[in-house]
């Protein structure tokens, strides 16, 4: 589904892009900021591009990451903070399998994971 919102077949919220990466809005948002931020390569999990991605592409993605959240306000620049979240596989409840960032903020976030 990431894919085809790459392609532009799917439409999307975009708040910013790079030449490596893309970030648009969570279409079921948890939090007054919700925003993924996807690789433009194909990666399907946080290990397999952190293991595999070229250096710039890590950059590049890194980068956009904290572009987003100067951008919405949520840094530490003039903002209250956020929290940077990668689901992987199964017990990480991940749903989409390619690669992407949640980054939350715009209120207080409570605990870091739910018991059970
Ligand atoms: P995860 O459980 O980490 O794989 O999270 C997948 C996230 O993608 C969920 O928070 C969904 O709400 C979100 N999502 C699924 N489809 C779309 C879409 N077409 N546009 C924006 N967000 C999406």
């Amino acid at each position: 589904i990431f894919a085809r919102i790459l392609r532009g077949e799917i439409p999307n919220d975009t708040v910013a892009e790079n030449d490596h990466a893309l970030a648009f809005r969570d279409i079921t948002p948890r939090a007054p900021t919700h925003v993924l931020v996807i690789p433009k390569g194909k990666y399907v999990s946080f290990d397999d591009f952190a293991t595999n991605a070229p250096p710039d592409e890590i950059t590049g993605f890194m980068r956009l990451c904290a572009d987003v959240a100067r951008q919405e306000g949520v840094s530490l620049e003039g903002g209250n903070g956020f929290r940077a979240i990668a689901n992987a596989g199964p017990d990480g409840m991940q749903e989409v399998p390619h690669f992407h960032l949640h980054i939350l903020g715009g209120r207080r976030l409570g605990a870091l994971v739910a018991d059970g």
